[in-house]
């Protein structure tokens, strides 16, 4: 599957089209279906053994052409192996940990991932016999102290959720490799346009699609991207999980990565002009972008990463649930919510100090995180500038 010889984007863009197959229309079709008919007893009795090895219809919960049709591009469009589609990002966080992980083993995961990845590990990972050991994201080659005789899987997740700390992620792979360690990296921030896990040396990468690559809000969907070694693992535990996504969705995921790359674009840089122009406003503290200098691990971010996203926090002064309503209750662009990744803008405030326990987080400031979506960037300037305001003087 893997081309070299072709840019990212072309890559991408005719991947899988006018197939004669899909009887030359340009998209997959969305096939629908449960029941896979088989015309001879043999060809059923071997359906099971043949699927192990490739992409074939045994039964809807094992994936359409449709479902097919994205596993192959995410795994192109990642330099991996095989890709994997599940129902959503948290369930391929999930999968990707049970595929390895078993009672007495030990799990190295970083202190700034994912609340729900945090949860899972705390709760359900824990309650299987596995011993969880979060550590501080600029760590670097110390984590070698972290590691024990069990120490089963290594989790990144670059830039952390909520805080932005960018990981040195080839310095802590190439220390896991050399323990027989499983490196899994949550690549969500970046999307495979800016930053494909494996060229790094990392053996599953786990992407939420809700994100960007679906990037219109409207589906649910998460992909694994894994090297040879671990790709049948993970497919057997997804199947014997019964995860298995709609075609409906699949076909949304696929729609979606053919414009990724204009809309990372577009994100990127709204995205890196307002972080600019705010670190420039009187009322704000401090702003955490993996691009700027001051962001924990920025010259990783500089090193490995094409490109920046949509989404980065910023410090205002703490003050009364009054007064941050005021300021985001009325932006116009900016809405309150969650599930970044889509064409439009969104605001949430945060509380890193809440889900940190390797490290504190020591400001006591506001923290907000934004979302910059596909909008005008003066109009956003514009609204984010009025919010301000009401924010100074309401208190
Ligand atoms: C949103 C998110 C997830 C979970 O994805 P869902 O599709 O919402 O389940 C996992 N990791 C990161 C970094 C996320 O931002």
């Amino acid at each position: 599957m893997k081309n070299d010889n072709i840019g990212f984007k072309s890559k991408t863009i005719h991947h899988n089209i006018q197939k004669k197959s899909n009887r030359y229309l340009v998209n997959v079709p969305v096939y629908h279906g449960s029941t896979v008919v088989f015309s001879t007893l043999h060809e059923f009795d071997h359906s099971r053994e043949d699927y192990k090895n490739k992409n074939i219809l045994v039964y809807g919960r094992l994936g359409t052409p449709t479902t097919f049709a994205l596993e192959e591009l995410i795994a192109d469009m990642e330099n991996g192996f095989g890709g994997l589609a599940v129902s959503s990002g948290l369930s391929a966080v999930t999968i990707s940990l049970l595929s390895f992980l078993s009672a007495g083993d030990h799990l190295l995961i970083a202190d700034t991932v994912y609340g729900p990845t945090r949860k899972f590990c705390d709760t359900f990972v824990n309650r299987i016999g596995v011993e969880v050991t979060y550590y501080d994201p600029t760590i670097g080659s110390a984590i070698e102290n972290l590691i024990q005789k069990n120490t089963r899987c290594l989790y990144m997740e670059s830039p952390g959720s909520l805080t932005f700390e960018v990981q040195d992620v080839p310095t802590l792979v190439s220390i896991a490799k050399r323990n027989s360690i499983t490196t899994i990296m949550d690549n969500t921030w970046a999307s495979p346009y800016f930053y494909r896990p494996l060229d790094h040396g990392v053996n599953v990468s786990v992407t939420s699609a809700t994100k960007y690559i679906v990037g219109h809000s409207d589906a649910m969907l998460g992909l694994i991207v894994s090297d040879e070694t671990h790709y049948a693992e993970i497919r057997s535990c997804r199947t014997t999980l019964g995860h298995c996504v709609s075609p409906d969705d699949i076909y949304l995921g696929i729609r979606g990565a053919k414009t990724l790359c204009v809309r990372m674009e577009q994100h990127h840089q709204n995205a890196l002009e307002l972080a600019t122009w705010l670190q420039s406003q009187p009322d704000v503290i401090r702003v955490i972008h993996p691009a700027f200098s001051s962001c924990p691990g920025h010259e990783f971010w500089k090193r490995d990463f094409d490109g920046a996203s949509s989404l980065f926090s910023f410090e205002v002064e703490r003050r009364d649930r009054a007064a941050l309503a005021s300021f985001l209750d009325n932006l116009k662009f900016f809405s309150i919510g969650l599930g970044w990744g889509g064409y439009g803008s969104l605001v949430v405030p945060i509380n890193p100090e809440l889900v940190r326990t390797a490290t504190t987080w020591k400001s006591d400031a506001q923290l907000i995180r934004l979302h910059v979506g596909l909008e005008d960037i003066d109009d956003l300037k514009k609204d984010i500038e009025l919010g301000l305001k009401r924010y100074r003087e309401l208190s």
